[in-house]
């Protein structure tokens, strides 16, 4: 049975929804042809030359990386600019290049859930949710014998889907009254005359999207000149996906304890693992995020958690952040916390297809590669 690279992608997709992307963001299949038969797959947090040698030499037909080879406009992969050189390699090898980024991040599990259960936690959610995709509520009135032709009308414009639920709505049995005035053209009554008609109450959702192709098709359908209903929008929830992940500790430990304890759960790093805060400081819920989570900093104090995990954090922002009273703050190799997510992409894909061969790389892509200790 010969799996396509077009299974991998749908594999990853689904664990990975490019949807959950950030809008700057760029993910997916860089180079490769979804028709192609795949094999081996290696995992990495970046193509580098080193990666791209490894996944070359390994004969790997994918290569799925976290961190986007090509981000900002590019004009040429020719083979002599650094990234076009690897494109190249990449194709002539028959090797595809594929990006779960923010979506990654953002997805559950994701990047940041890998890196929690890394450091012991109990993940409670994410650090900045994302909203539930926006839904809109029609409430129609219709006169009960058009109440199934109307509501056919609304279905087939796009109405009462929900999750795996189809043709959804409440038909509520109420009363209608009306008085046409000079002018009007009533279906049903007289001018001057008011007018009582049992009717349905009808209520189903829709996608805004479909907003002005379900008030066409309720126009159409309905028989009223002036059809009665109104349309409201859900208030944003909060959906279980989103940039990071808060939790707690199995039991409280000094923020001492603590930065050891991310220090030996993450691979080693030239730039090692730093704490800012009180050492003795109590640490019992964490936010983290893998990754530059510098921006972040604020909605980490507005949680009150007691530490925040990330990377990239720089001398003022961190300084700021303390002497507004933030969490303690713990610094590590912004590839050492979405290293992590390698295994968790490698399980989400030996599970779906078990006949890839698959691989974490163990290249250390942090750029840093000097301490000066010795
Ligand atoms: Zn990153």
């Amino acid at each position: 049975m010969v799996t396509t690279l077009a299974q991998l992608i749908g594999v990853l997709d689904a664990a990975y929804p490019p949807q959950l992307a950030e809008s700057w963001d760029s993910v997916g299949l860089v180079c490769g042809d979804p028709r192609d038969e795949v094999t081996r797959v290696l995992i990495a947090v970046d193509a580098t030359a080193e990666v791209v040698a490894e996944a070359v030499d390994w004969r790997a037909q994918a290569l799925v990386v976290h961190h986007p080879l090509l981000l900002r406009g590019v004009d040429s992969v020719a083979a002599d600019t650094p990234k076009g050189a690897l494109i190249h390699r990449l194709v002539r090898s028959g090797c595809a290049l594929f990006t779960a980024h923010t979506n990654a991040d953002s997805a559950a599990p994701g990047v940041s859930d890998a890196l929690a259960a890394a450091l012991g936690l109990t993940v409670t959610g994410p650090l900045d949710p994302k909203s539930a995709d926006a839904v809109d509520n029609w409430t129609v009135q219709v006169p009960r014998a058009d109440t199934d032709r109307v509501l056919d009308a609304l279905f087939a414009a796009g109405a009462g889907g929900t999750g795996h639920y189809r043709d959804c709505a409440l038909r509520t049995p109420s009363v209608g009254q009306f008085r046409p005035v000079a002018g009007a053209e009533p279906a049903t009554g007289a001018i001057g005359e008011l007018e009582r008609v049992e009717e349905d109450r009808i209520e189903v959702v829709a996608p805004p999207g479909a907003r002005a192709r379900v008030l066409a098709a309720l126009r159409a359908a309905h028989p009223y000149e002036e059809p009665a209903y109104h349309v409201t929008e859900r208030a944003p929830l909060p959906a279980g996906v989103g940039i990071g992940r808060v939790g707690t500790l199995p039991r409280p430990e000094t923020l001492r304890a603590f930065t050891a304890r991310v220090r030996a759960a993450l691979p080693r790093t030239v730039w090692g693992v730093r704490a800012a805060g009180d050492p003795d400081r109590e640490i019992s819920s964490v936010a983290v995020c893998g990754g530059a989570g510098d921006s972040y900093l604020s909605v980490v104090r507005r949680l009150g958690v007691d530490a925040y995990v990330t990377s990239d954090l720089r001398h003022h922002p961190t300084d700021e952040h303390l002497r507004a009273g933030g969490p303690a703050l713990v610094d590590a190799a912004h590839w050492a916390t979405e290293f992590p997510w390698c295994a968790q992409a490698e399980a989400i894909v030996r599970t779906a297809l078990p006949a890839l061969e698959t691989r974490v790389c163990l290249v250390r892509t942090d750029p840093w590669t000097v301490d000066g200790t010795h």
